[in-house]
């Protein structure tokens, strides 16, 4: 059985992992980015969802900054596509997004990690935790081609997705059911669907059935996402036959080239933290906003997302970031989406960081330290009059 020991173990590589362990090791703590799949990226490289969606409100201001939007550069550096360069404008069909290439977008994140000093553990799955005390874990349990083994570290993150390391170490988390989405990249020749293309006749496909029933799994189960994917890819395999046996596509004209590798699911199990984000707080300043994030669905709107929805309800020692940060429902499909999770793990980062070098566990940090790191270093807003958002007639009641 192997050990190692680290200051902070970021654990899942995900975008939130990935933008976590960065801002970490660039405090000049020793960190490991902990990674089941054999690449970076989560959902947005082997789930091959590869849409960076926006890092502005729709109306023309900049809402997301720091490594987010380094990151939504960094997803083209090796091709094809960029953000439209009349995104200030606003409008929702101009927002400043992009979609990307999986394969490119690995390559910068391997430079990005590499060059920051992370260690970098692919393949290697989380198994279990190790409790230090009863709240606070001491030790992940990992399992990869060496055998089983564990990873110490004064600060976890757990960027799982599925808040893995905070269920495993007994904490309260969140459920959410899911619809059945699969994206497939595919070579079509007649190129009649094009909207996320690379080249004339290489396209994104998205086999969706949004209807939530009873058998929709959580996505925490080991059977059921088998069943989950086996069904996304039954999906596919009918509309392809349906179009050879129509006569509308042959093999040679349309086939498939890219499968995601990882679950697509949007939700499965997040934390319970000490604040849940939830429906209808779109318009609420919190004392201890730690960043802003634009929605997705709709131009104008902009969520403050308070840091204790990082903060395990009990557990010590861990810090959630991404999608399995604590947020209900309509807040949770703001949160969870590339640039927002970028934005909370680096905050979660920059938090692990701050708490090892003021000798204190992140629940104990004090949260004005962090946001002025955030802002000062990072460059990001922490209410929305810092992106030039007026409230009109609500101003913020804060000391931001
Ligand atoms: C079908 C679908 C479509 C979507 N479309 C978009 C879109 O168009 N644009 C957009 O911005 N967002 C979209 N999203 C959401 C977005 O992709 C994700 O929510 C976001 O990428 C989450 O990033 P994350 O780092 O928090 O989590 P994840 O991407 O889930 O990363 C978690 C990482 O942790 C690793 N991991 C998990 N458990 C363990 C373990 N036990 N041990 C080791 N490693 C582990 C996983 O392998 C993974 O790499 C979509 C999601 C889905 C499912």
């Amino acid at each position: 059985m192997f050990c190692k020991k680290y200051d902070v173990a970021v654990c899942g590589g995900g975008i939130a992992g990935c933008a976590a362990a960065i801002a970490s090791a660039q405090r000049g703590m020793r960190t490991v980015l902990i990674e089941n799949c054999a690449i970076p990226g989560g959902l947005a490289t082997s789930g091959t969802v590869l849409v960076y969606l926006p890092l502005c409100d729709g109306e023309g201001h900049q809402i997301v900054f720091g490594l987010s939007e380094r990151f939504l550069h960094a997803a083209n550096r090796y091709g094809p596509a960029e953000p439209p360069a009349e995104w200030g404008r606003g409008g929702k069909n101009n927002r400043l997004q992009a979609y990307f290439s999986p394969a490119s977008f690995v390559l910068s994140l391997d430079e990005m990690l590499t060059g920051h000093g992370v260690d970098l553990w692919f393949d290697t799955k989380i198994i279990g935790v190790e409790m230090r005390d009863v709240l606070r874990p001491g030790a992940v349990q990992v399992a990869n081609k060496s055998g089983i083994g564990k990873i110490e570290a004064e600060i976890f993150i757990d960027a799982t997705g599925d808040a893995d390391v905070v269920h495993l170490a007994g904490g309260q988390c969140l459920h959410a059911r899911n619809a059945l989405v699969s994206w497939f990249v595919e070579h079509r020749e007649a190129g009649a669907y094009s909207a996320y293309s690379f080249g004339k006749d290489i396209s994104t496909i998205i086999v969706a059935d949004n209807i939530l029933n009873n058998s929709t799994p959580e996505g925490i189960d080991g059977k059921t996402v088998s069943d989950f994917l086996l069904r996304g890819r039954e999906r596919y395999r009918r509309l392809l036959q349906k179009d050879y046996d129509g006569g509308v596509e042959t093999r040679k004209t349309r086939y498939p080239i890219v499968l995601p590798t990882m679950v697509p699911m949007r939700h499965s199990r997040c934390i319970k933290g000490r604040f849940v984000l939830d429906n209808g707080m779109e318009q609420e300043c919190f004392p201890d906003s730690i960043g802003l994030a634009p929605d997705w669905r709709k131009c104008g709107s902009v969520w403050e997302i308070p840091w204790r929805t990082l903060l395990p309800e009990k557990i010590t020692g861990v810090i959630a970031a991404g999608r399995c940060s604590s947020a209900r429902e309509d807040a949770w499909e703001v949160t969870r989406v590339i640039p927002n999770a970028a934005m909370t793990g680096e905050a979660a980062g920059t938090a692990a960081a701050l708490s090892l070098r003021d000798g204190v566990l992140p629940h104990e940090l004090d949260v004005q330290t962090l946001r002025k790191e955030l802002k000062e270093k990072c460059g990001f807003p922490l209410c929305r009059e810092d992106c030039g958002i007026s409230r009109g007639s609500v101003p913020c009641a804060m000391e931001c």
